[in-house]
C-alpha cells in the first residue's frame, strides 16, 4: 500500500501534510482511477515553477499594466505595456512610460483628459512595483531615477500650475476685455480714449456704467466718419433703451456712452458697439433693467 492510496481513504478527512508524501508520492497521469487525489497530490509534489519576470525571469514578480497618451492636434494614441514583471523592472517600465505620458499626453484636450486618468494609474502601478522586494539579476531592467526627477515630471507640474493659475486668476481677475462685456453687467468708468479692457463690478456696488444694449454697424464699406458712426450707434442706443430702463430716454434720468470701434479694430473686423447707462454724475447703486429710473 502506497502513501498515495492511503491518501485515497475514505475517512481521512483530509490529505495528510504535504512534507513526506512530496518524498514518496511518484506523479499520477491524468488517466489514472486516482485523478483527483494524485491532482492535489502533484500540486503539493511539484508547485509550478513560479513565473518569472517576462523581461528578467527574476522573482517575485506581480502583472502590471503601464499606459502612455500621445496627444497630437486631432488625435491621439495610447500605448500599453503589460505583463509580469519583477519590482526593478516594472519600476523601469514603469518610469519611462510615465515620464513621456506626462510630457506628450497634454497636446489636444482628449488627450489630456485620458492623460488625467493615466498618470494616476501608473502612479499606483509603481508603488506597487516599489513594494516588491527586488532580487535582480544581470537581465533585470535599471530602474533608473524615480518619475520626478525626470522630465516629464516637470511637464506635468508646469501643466498643472498653468491650470491652476489659468482657474484663480479667471475666479479673481474682474478685468474684462471689452468684446466680452454682456447686458446687464456693470463696470467701472474706464475714461474716455481707446480702451480694451474695462473693470466689471457687481451692479449692487456703486458703479459708472451698466450694459444695456450690444448692436453690430452694418452697411459700411470702409470704417465709417466718426460722426456718421455716432449718428447710427446713437439711434441704436436710443431704440433700445426703453426696453431696459422701463421709461424712455427722455424721461429717465440716465445718460447714456458708447464703446464703438476704433479704426485700428475696425481693420480688424471689429464692427459691435456697446451701449452703457451712466448717471448724470458720479455713480449709482443696483441695475437700471426695469427700474423706471
Ligand atoms: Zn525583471
Amino acid at each position: 500500500m502506497s502513501q498515495h492510496e492511503q491518501g485515497f481513504d475514505p475517512t481521512l478527512g483530509s490529505l495528510p501534510p504535504a512534507p513526506e508524501i512530496v518524498a514518496l508520492t511518484p506523479p499520477v497521469p491524468p488517466s489514472s482511477g486516482h485523478m483527483q487525489v494524485g491532482q492535489r497530490q502533484a500540486t503539493l509534489a511539484s508547485p509550478p515553477p513560479p513565473t518569472g519576470c517576462r523581461t528578467c525571469a527574476a522573482t517575485p514578480t506581480d502583472t502590471f499594466t503601464f499606459r502612455e497618451v500621445a496627444g497630437g492636434f486631432f488625435t491621439w494614441k495610447m500605448k500599453t505595456t503589460e505583463g509580469t514583471f519583477c519590482g526593478p523592472c516594472a519600476q523601469s517600465l514603469g518610469r519611462a512610460a510615465q515620464s513621456r505620458t506626462a510630457t506628450t499626453g497634454w497636446f489636444g484636450f482628449l488627450a489630456a483628459v485620458i492623460n488625467l486618468g493615466v498618470i494616476p494609474m501608473n502612479a499606483v502601478g509603481l508603488r506597487r512595483a516599489a513594494a516588491l522586494p527586488a532580487n535582480p539579476n544581470s537581465s533585470s531592467l535599471d530602474p533608473g531615477s524615480s518619475f520626478f526627477k525626470r522630465p516629464g515630471a516637470f511637464v506635468m507640474l508646469a501643466v498643472f500650475g498653468l491650470l491652476g493659475f489659468v482657474a484663480v486668476s479667471a475666479a479673481t481677475d474682474s478685468t474684462k476685455t471689452i468684446d466680452r462685456m454682456n447686458v446687464g453687467e456693470c463696470f467701472a468708468d474706464p475714461g474716455l480714449g481707446e480702451i480694451t479692457t474695462v473693470e466689471e463690478l457687481a451692479c449692487d456696488e456703486p458703479h459708472e456704467l451698466e450694459v444695456f444694449h450690444r448692436g453690430t454697424l452694418m452697411g459700411f464699406s470702409s470704417f465709417p466718419a466718426e460722426d456718421v458712426m455716432f449718428d447710427v450707434t446713437d439711434a441704436g442706443c436710443i431704440e433700445a433703451f426703453a426696453g431696459y430702463v422701463g421709461t424712455s430716454y427722455e424721461n429717465s434720468s440716465f445718460y447714456f456712452s458708447v464703446i464703438s470701434p476704433t479704426s485700428l479694430s475696425w481693420r480688424q473686423g471689429d464692427r459691435d458697439y456697446i451701449c452703457l447707462l451712466t448717471p448724470a454724475s458720479g455713480s449709482t447703486v443696483g441695475s437700471a433693467r426695469d427700474s423706471g429710473r
